[in-house]
């Protein structure tokens, strides 16, 4: 019933280096958990944005990683935290306006990088991933849409967090760290990360310098 087709998460952004010093006296404490500061270009719908909350700290949380979410927003620029991750959310994230029509997207969500070095930047686009999975969430009843939906966001965001918690711009053949997505990766009843990816994010745990990708 799913397309097979896929599409490619990750893109490269490059800052200038003199943001990743500043940056990196952010990240570079220790100690878990993971902050996690969103900012949404539209607020999402509730049911989306607990959608989105439950996927993203099922599949981090089976890694044995916590994340605490804030807004950036409401940051006030005076918080220390062990790991920290910003993501960005691109568009409209709900599941309104779909057509039955297929499109093949960009790049899903994003991870910024300077000079090799994975930053604890990210992005996530709600506009790509809607119209990506627009075909088959007609088909899923209205009553549980936005929460499809936005489980998909969420594992788009876990996959961007993988590379911000390696460091790493490395994509690993199956499981959540995988380079592309089809649909039915982001549609299916669960999504796991496999056991190299747990194995290197768990590793990482312990791994405190945040300066140096993991590569
Ligand atoms: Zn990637």
């Amino acid at each position: 019933m799913f397309a097979d087709t896929a599409t490619k998460l990750l893109r490269r952004v490059f800052l200038p280096s003199t943001f990743v010093a500043s940056v990196a006296a952010l990240s570079a404490q220790s100690v878990p958990p993971t902050t996690l500061y969103t900012e949404f270009q539209q607020q999402p719908p509730a049911v989306v944005l607990d959608s989105i909350r439950g996927e993203t700290e099922a599949i981090m949380g089976r890694m044995g990683i916590g994340l605490e979410w804030r807004s950036l927003a409401a940051a006030r620029g005076n918080e220390v935290s062990a790991q920290l991750a910003v993501i960005h959310f691109q568009g409209r994230c709900d599941a309104s306006g779909l057509t039955p029509q297929r499109v093949q997207p960009g790049a899903l969500g994003w991870t910024h990088e300077s000079d090799g070095v994975i930053l604890p930047f990210g992005a996530v686009d709600c506009d790509g991933i809607r119209t990506f999975l627009q075909v088959d969430l007609l088909a899923v009843p209205v009553a549980d849409r936005e929460r499809v939906f936005g489980r998909a966001v969420g594992r788009v965001l876990a996959h961007e967090l993988y590379h911000i918690l390696t460091r790493s711009s490395h994509h690993s053949p199956e499981g959540v760290g995988k380079a592309a997505y089809a649909v039915r990766d982001l549609l299916a009843g669960r999504f796991v990360f496999d056991a190299a990816e747990s194995a290197e994010l768990r590793s990482d745990q312990v791994h405190v310098a945040a300066a140096e990708p993991s590569r």
